[in-house]
């Protein structure tokens, strides 16, 4: 299949006008001017996107696509009453199916914004369903959780189990989906989807694991060559617990009985004391990460992933976005679940980058007025794709238009009164566009959302299915 779009931008190379890429199965064969496309392969099937640039899809490196249905459920409350409330609502009064119909619907959402892989925490398995009902690619950290030092040998019996049945799903793949009533006419190549996951593990944060849980899953995950996932330096009661042993988390481990010694240093620095920071580890929100915490997470070769919209709207503040990008950290782009954001909408998430306040800290004489003003568009475009790509370790095969890659590609229309005129599209894509743009994506070399809907699902059933979930939430009793 031949994809001719107005612009081509491969992310990698110099965007160009009225060019192709040529799609052979899974793989991108070849790209370049339409023209000498269309004669070099003339048996292949033409698509045309003549209003829109073709570009790598969005990696959105974390998200929590088993929240979806928590969007606008938790608004304007204090951060710790937020995750409290977050936590009593998914385990009290939501069913293990409808955190599963949860996740489709931010799957669905996400293929329809472009983004076309998730490096997503997961806790029930709700996560896996979606990714490979809808099509999507995924980094899949099957989360843990326990700060008690006493349960970890427990908590690691459970995760062994859970990555083992994780495992057995993708393999008897599609036996046993949980969405006979949410699907319609499922896809040909149904089961290449299994090649597109990949599973993690994520002991959650240093606030909810004990040290022997982190160092136990650390080893879990080294036998297994699976990446990990950490929050990490996100809030104020975060620090407060590791460097004072003070504030609202001390205080609900006073009253569980959970004992805690804290270490008087960063949470970035704990880990790196525990021996957690490692290359396969991806680093999510470093909101209070100081330069010097910068250094180690540097020296140690893990990767951040950068959350502006969440951390912003959860009133922690903004990352040190210059510190990182000076120091090369890898570095990629994440929502965080909609619960927080409250869109899963890559081009906003590419503004908020685009306006974070470290670029306005003090200049040393030496910066350029280059420097000054930031990250240009190409580069937010870059952490957009092949960065998070970078940040998930799979940079191989997705994250830019290269031959031999994955054909994850998406076209995005530029034809809209709020884009044009268009001089260029990267700077239109980056501080023009939307996720409503979005005309087509592209998974592996399958087209998963285009003019007919999201491929497989049945839209319709899924948002009466939300719409269920919501007046049970509703139902509920009133939390405090
Ligand atoms: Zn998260």
């Amino acid at each position: 299949m031949i994809l001719r779009g107005r612009w081509i931008v491969p992310i990698n190379s110099i965007p160009f006008e009225h060019g192709a890429v040529v799609v052979h199965e899974d793989r991108i064969l070849d790209f370049g001017p339409a023209p000498e496309i269309e004669l070099k392969y003339p048996a292949e099937l033409v698509r045309d996107f003549s209003n829109a640039a073709i570009m790598p899809g969005f990696v959105n490196v974390h998200t929590h696509l088993e929240l979806t249905v928590l969007r606008g459920y938790l608004e304007d409350l204090p951060f710790w009453d937020w995750i409290q409330k977050l936590t009593r609502t998914k385990y009290q009064i939501l069913a293990r199916d409808e955190i599963a119909a949860s996740a489709l619907l931010g799957a669905v959402e996400a293929i329809r914004a472009g983004i076309t892989t998730v490096g997503d925490p997961m806790d029930l398995g709700g996560s896996l369903d979606a990714v490979l009902t809808s099509g999507l690619r995924g980094v899949l950290y099957q989360e843990c959780f326990s700060p008690k030092p006493q349960e970890a040998k427990k908590t690691l019996v459970q995760l062994t189990h859970v990555v083992e049945g994780l495992e057995r799903r993708i393999k008897d793949w599609p036996l046993g989906n949980p969405f006979l009533g949410l699907v319609s006419c499922p896809p040909k190549d149904w089961g290449r989807r299994c090649d597109r996951v990949r599973l993690g593990v994520s002991p959650h944060s240093p606030y909810t694991v004990s040290q022997p849980l982190f160092q136990g899953v650390k080893e879990f995950a080294e036998a297994r060559r699976m990446p990990l996932c950490v929050h990490v330096a996100e809030s104020a009661a975060e620090s407060d617990l590791l460097e004072e042993g003070t504030g609202p988390i001390m205080q609900s481990y006073r009253a569980r009985n959970i004992q805690w010694t804290p270490p008087y240093c960063s949470p970035v620095q704990y880990l790196e004391r525990i021996g957690i920071l490692q290359e396969t580890v991806l680093l999510v929100h470093c909101v209070r990460a100081t330069d010097s915490d910068f250094d180690v997470v540097k020296s140690r070769n893990a990767s951040v992933a950068h959350c502006p919209k969440s951390n912003w709207k959860l009133g922690h503040g903004s990352m040190n976005l210059k510190a990182a990008h000076q120091k090369k950290i890898r570095l990629g782009l994440g929502s965080d679940s909609v619960a927080s954001n409250n869109t899963m909408d890559f081009f906003e998430e590419m503004r908020f980058t685009a306006f974070n306040p470290s670029w306005q800290q003090e200049q040393t004489n030496a910066e350029t007025q280059d420097r000054m003003k930031g990250l240009a568009a190409q580069d937010l475009l870059r952490i957009a794709t092949l960065g998070g790509a970078e940040a998930l370790g799979i940079s191989e095969n997705v994250g830019s238009i290269e031959i031999g890659k994955q054909a994850d590609l998406i076209a995005v229309d530029l034809s809209k009164p709020h884009v044009q005129p268009v001089f260029s599209p990267t700077t239109a894509l980056v501080y023009s566009a939307k996720a409503s743009d979005v005309t087509m994506t592209m998974v592996g070399g399958e087209i998963v959302f285009d003019e007919c809907g999201v491929r497989g699902v049945d839209e319709k059933a899924l948002y009466q299915r939300t719409q269920a979930i919501r007046e049970k939430m509703l139902d509920a009793p009133r939390q405090n």
